[in-house]
């Protein structure tokens, strides 16, 4: 699968952890492919594993110098994730834990725009806004709260324009996956792998009337800024 990403131009892959043990198993792949690089942390689905021993692992996966962030963190209101109060403790706690490392944050936002933009309302963050599912219309609010949206395979089906229109509109943005889910268009009903990423850069390319190699170049240039010298 890396062998295939490299061979599609995929130079550098973000390994998100959903819990600590995943965290600690992208750690263990990015030590063995320089092409990888980990978020560590607990994702909003598993708010209930985010216990004190939790967060003193995840402080100490965070020194690795492949660890670039903490995510995915965040709030998912689909109603499929855990109970609101549950997520926001875990949210808050690993935002004050990035904020105190000096890392950034890779978030995952699900019906909850709104609220997550209440919670960061006044904190000094910087990161990712994973899987950006909103419009135009609510990008500069997110990039005053210093994070930077994120686009995925959704962004290539055709009945996402408010996606495209975003990808067109931003100063800055950086293009993922989300593998194993979401495939962009051309793959759709199939697992998501790092490859496809290509099909997202070329329709964002057409979008915003660059060419791939060109976008690359603002992709790694924010990532580089937010990720910093570990990336
Ligand atoms: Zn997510």
């Amino acid at each position: 699968m890396l062998a295939r990403a490299r061979d599609a131009g995929i130079t550098r892959i973000l390994t998100c952890g959903e819990d600590v043990s995943s965290s600690r198993a992208g750690l263990a792949i990015a030590h063995r492919y320089d092409q990888v690089r980990v978020a560590v942390g607990v994702h909003p689905h598993r708010a209930g594993s985010l216990d004190p021993a939790a967060l003193g692992d995840l402080r100490r996966l965070a020194e690795d110098e492949r660890v670039v962030a903490i995510g995915e963190i965040g709030v998912d209101l689909s109603g499929r994730s855990a109970p609101r109060e549950e997520q926001e403790r875990a949210f808050l706690a690993q935002v004050d834990l990035a904020m105190d490392l000096g890392l950034p944050i890779v978030v995952h936002v699900r019906a909850a725009g709104p609220e997550v933009r209440a919670l960061l309302a006044g904190r000094n963050v910087r990161g990712q806004l994973h899987c950006y599912s909103e419009g135009p219309a609510e990008l500069s609010a997110w990039r005053a709260l210093g994070l930077v949206p994120s686009f995925a395979g959704p962004l290539t089906y055709r009945a996402n324009r408010a996606l495209r229109e975003a990808a067109r509109a931003t100063d800055a943005l950086l293009v993922e996956t989300d593998a194993p889910y979401l495939s962009p268009e051309g793959h759709r009903g199939t697992r998501n792998e790092p490859a496809f990423v290509a099909v997202t850069y070329a329709a964002i390319a057409a979008e915003r009337g660059s060419d791939v190699s060109a976008l690359s170049a603002t992709t790694e240039t924010v990532a580089a800024a937010l990720f910093g010298g570990r990336w």
